[in-house]
């Protein structure tokens, strides 16, 4: 029994130095990732529901170490336990609005719109807004044709405060969308209070959506909702056309997930919007 015990503790102790020192390898590689140039965005078309053409781009951060590719889903938690995804946001920000100028004067006006994820850990910087302010100014990009993604969670875990500072973006003319949305835990009544333009519907359920009635519920309650506060609705992790047909009929206006386009290179991602255009 009590070898068995100390197997169980050692065990543990082990797997929690690992991480820990996972968790220490990966910061300090975080750290220079920017200025070592490790870091560059990928470019997931979303769509109209309707058509299928694009019209946006949701900016998805990939980090290439000099050991191999990591992905967001290893390094992003763990940037923001450490707030190492503060300066990465920055890039990443600056990422978007350059290509948002970039697009613009591609295509003008028919431009696609760019999405960007916006950590808890950024919206608590006091110096967000005015960070953002010069960077749309530098840049020239356009805050109408931005679009911040905040996730549900850390937009309920602290209403008023982030009520605060998404008023201040909005104030410079950026659009809030909140993402994963019916993983968390919203009120109602907050939601109204915060300046919210769109609605992105978690992968979880949009997967559910042929096989599990709560899924098919969940996600027609979601776009009832949505519209109902005049938002629009994403629907993200489209695998599959019996997905499409159901949400397209559901009302849900855009589509981002495999069955239409994976995340691309930029080069890639402009290549797809000028053979829709006929260029
Ligand atoms: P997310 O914001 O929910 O982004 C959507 C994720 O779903 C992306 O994973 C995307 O590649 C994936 N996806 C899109 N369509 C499909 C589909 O049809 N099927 C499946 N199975 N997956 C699909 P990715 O690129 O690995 O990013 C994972 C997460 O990392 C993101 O989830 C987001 O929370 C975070 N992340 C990525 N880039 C950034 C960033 O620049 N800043 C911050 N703060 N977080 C980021
Ligand atoms: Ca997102
Ligand atoms: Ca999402
Ligand atoms: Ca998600």
């Amino acid at each position: 029994v009590k070898e068995k015990g100390r197997d169980g503790w050692q065990f543990f102790s082990d797997s929690l130095q690992d991480q820990a020192r996972q968790r220490l390898v990966i910061t300090q590689g975080l750290r220079l990732a920017i200025a070592n140039n490790e870091l560059s965005p990928r470019f997931q078309p979303i769509v109209a529901a309707g058509s299928g053409r694009i019209v946006g781009a949701e900016l998805l951060l990939r980090w290439h170490p000099p050991e191999g590719e990591v992905s967001p889903a290893a390094f992003i938690p763990i940037a923001e336990i450490t707030g190492v995804i503060v300066p990465i946001g920055a890039w990443v920000f600056r990422e978007a609005c350059r290509a948002e100028a970039d697009w613009r004067r591609r295509w003008g006006e028919a431009a696609p719109y760019v999405s960007v994820n916006v950590s808890a850990r950024q919206l608590g910087e006091e110096s967000l807004a005015q960070d953002f302010a010069a960077v749309l100014s530098e840049t020239g990009a356009d805050p109408a044709r931005l679009l911040l993604e905040v996730t549900e969670t850390s937009l309920m875990a602290d209403v008023e405060a982030n009520l605060r500072v998404l008023n201040r973006l909005a104030d410079l003319g950026l659009r809030v969308a909140v993402d994963d949305f019916g993983t968390g835990y919203s009120s109602l009544a907050q939601l109204t209070r915060l300046p919210v333009n769109v609605l992105k519907i978690d992968r979880a359920f949009v997967n559910g959506i042929e096989q599990q009635r709560e899924s098919r519920t969940v996600t027609r309650a979601v776009i009832g909702l949505g519209k109902a506060l005049g938002l629009k609705l994403v629907a993200e992790g489209v695998e599959t056309e019996a997905q499409l047909l159901e949400l397209r009929s559901n009302g849900c206006d855009f589509i981002q997930g495999y069955f239409f386009h994976r995340p691309l290179e930029e080069a890639a991602f402009v290549a797809a919007v000028d053979r829709e255009a006929g260029v």
